[in-house]
C-alpha cells in the first residue's frame, strides 16, 4: 500500500518548534478551504489560530489565487537592485498612506524576522550616518521579534533563545508596560543619551502568551522615547491588518507615532512569505550620500518578489472591503461576550482580549509557562474536536481568519467550555 503523507514526512522532514521525539507525526494537509484545513483522511480542522497568525481571509482564497496566477505568467521574479516592477511599486504606493505615522519609504524582505533585522540595521546605521554615537537598543521584557540572530537578540531571553544567548548582542530590556516601573526604567536608560532605538510589539505581545497593554501605555512609551531622540520601531508583524480591531495597532495612538514599522504575517493574507519595513523621510535621507559609506547594505535574493507583492495587493483589496471591516467588528463583539462568561470560571486565571484576539490563561495547577505540562493535553483535546489551536503553554487563544462564521466561533467557545471542565 502506498505510504501516507504522514509516513513519508516522518522519514524526511524536521518541523519548526517541534520536539521530533514527542511529535513524530504531522497531520498531512491536502487542501485548505475558508477556515478549514482538510487532511489526507478527509478530516476538516477549524483553523482557530489562522495558521500561526498569518491567514486573514480564509485558505486558498479564490481572489488571491486568481491574482497570483495572473502575475505568475506576467513576471515571476526579477532582481530588485537597479530594477523594479508594478506589484512592488503599487503595494508601496497603497500601503504607505494607510500606515500610522509619516511612513514614506518601503524596504522589502522575506518574513517577519527579516523585516525586524532590516528595521534594526536601519536604526543602528541611521545614527552612524549622522555621526552621532547612539548604539543602544531597547526592547520589552517578554518580547518576541523573530528567530534570526538579530531578531532573537531583541527578543526576551527565554527557552527559545537559551542555547544561543552567548551569540546575542546586548539589549536593554524594560519591564512590560503594565508594570509600574516601566516608564521610570525607560527614562533611566534614555538619559544615558546613547539609545539608537526601541523596538516593541504594539498593544500585544504574541509569543509571550498574548500579553496585552493599552494604547495609553504605548503612547506614553513612544512620547518619552521621542523626547529623548530615540527611534521607535513598531513591530506590527502580528498586529497588522485588522488583528487588534484597527487596521494597524498604532492606529489606536492619538499623538505619538513610530518611525519604523515592520509588517509580515497577514501582509499577503497568509498566502506567501513577504516582509516590509517602512520608514520616515528623515531616516531614508540619512542614507543618501556620495560615497558608498552611507548605503544600507542589505538585501535578499527574493526581495520584493512580484508574486508575493501581488498576493499582498489582493489581500489588501479584501482587507479594505466593508465586509472585512464588519467581520472584524463582529468577531470582536462575540469575543467580548464570551470573555464575560469565561472570566467567571474557576479554571481561568486571566481572560483578555485585543480586537479579534482573545486569550485565556488557564489554571492547570502549575506555573504559567510555554513548557506547561498540560500544553500537550490541551493541544490534543482541540485536535480531537477538529480544531487547530496551539496553546502557548497553559494559555489558549483564538486568532481566527476573519471569514469565520458566528456558528464556527460558537463551536470553538463551546469546546473551550468543555476543556475547562476536564483540566
Ligand atoms: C511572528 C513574528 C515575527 C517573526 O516573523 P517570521 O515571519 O516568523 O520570521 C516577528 N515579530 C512578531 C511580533 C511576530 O509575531
Amino acid at each position: 500500500m502506498a505510504k501516507t503523507l504522514k509516513e513519508r514526512d516522518a522519514e524526511v522532514i524536521w518541523h519548526p518548534y517541534t520536539q521530533m521525539k514527542v511529535w513524530p507525526e504531522a497531520i498531512g494537509i491536502t487542501k485548505g478551504e475558508g477556515v478549514y484545513l482538510i487532511d489526507e483522511e478527509g478530516n476538516q480542522y477549524l483553523d482557530a489560530i489562522a495558521s500561526w497568525w498569518v491567514n486573514l481571509h480564509g485558505h486558498s482564497h479564490p481572489y488571491i489565487a486568481q491574482r497570483v496566477s495572473e502575475q505568475l505568467i506576467q513576471l515571476e521574479h526579477c532582481i530588485f537592485a537597479g530594477f523594479t516592477h508594478e506589484p512592488a511599486v503599487q503595494l508601496a504606493e497603497r500601503l504607505l498612506p494607510l500606515l500610522p505615522g509619516q511612513m514614506k519609504k518601503v524596504f522589502y524582505s522575506d518574513n517577519g524576522s527579516t523585516a525586524v533585522e532590516v528595521a534594526l540595521k536601519m536604526a543602528y546605521q541611521y545614527w552612524q550616518n549622522k555621526g552621532i554615537d547612539r548604539k543602544r537598543i531597547i526592547a520589552l521584557e517578554g518580547a518576541y521579534h523573530g528567530d534570526t540572530v538579530g531578531a532573537m537578540s531583541v527578543s526576551a531571553r527565554s527557552l527559545f533563545t537559551k542555547k544561543f544567548d552567548p551569540l546575542l548582542f546586548d539589549v536593554s530590556f524594560i519591564p512590560f508596560p503594565t508594570e509600574e516601573n516601566c516608564i521610570a526604567s525607560l527614562k533611566q536608560i534614555l538619559e544615558k543619551n546613547d539609545t539608537a532605538a526601541i523596538i516593541l510589539e504594539p498593544l500585544i505581545q504574541g509569543s509571550a502568551g498574548m500579553r496585552m497593554y493599552g494604547a495609553e501605555a504605548l503612547e506614553e512609551i513612544i512620547t518619552v522615547c521621542k523626547q529623548h531622540d530615540c527611534l521607535v520601531i513598531a513591530d506590527e508583524v502580528m498586529t497588522g491588518f485588522g488583528r487588534t480591531g484597527t487596521l494597524f495597532a498604532c492606529d489606536q495612538l492619538t499623538k505619538a507615532e513610530p518611525d519604523i514599522i515592520c509588517l509580515s504575517k497577514g501582509l499577503t493574507g497568509g498566502t506567501l512569505p513577504l516582509g516590509v519595513t517602512t520608514c520616515t523621510q528623515d531616516i531614508y535621507d540619512a542614507f543618501l550620500g556620495d560615497d558608498g559609506m552611507t548605503t544600507l547594505y542589505h538585501g535578499h535574493s527574493f526581495t520584493a518578489n512580484p508574486i508575493a507583492c501581488t498576493a499582498a495587493l489582493a489581500s489588501l483589496d479584501l482587507s479594505l472591503k466593508d465586509e472585512c471591516i464588519e467581520n472584524i467588528r463582529r468577531i470582536s463583539d462575540l469575543h467580548r461576550t464570551f470573555l464575560q462568561t469565561a472570566k467567571q470560571h474557576e479554571k481561568v486565571l486571566d481572560a483578555r482580549q485585543c480586537g479579534t484576539i482573545i486569550a485565556l490563561e488557564l489554571n492547570t495547577g502549575n506555573a504559567t509557562s510555554y513548557l506547561n505540562q498540560q500544553r500537550n493535553f490541551i493541544y490534543r483535546f482541540f485536535l480531537e474536536r477538529k480544531i487547530l489551536m496551539r496553546p502557548l503553554g497553559n494559555i489558549i487563544y483564538i486568532l481566527p481568519p476573519y471569514c469565520i462564521t458566528n456558528e464556527e466561533l460558537s463551536f470553538i467557545y463551546e469546546q473551550i467550555q468543555a476543556l475547562l471542565e476536564v483540566i
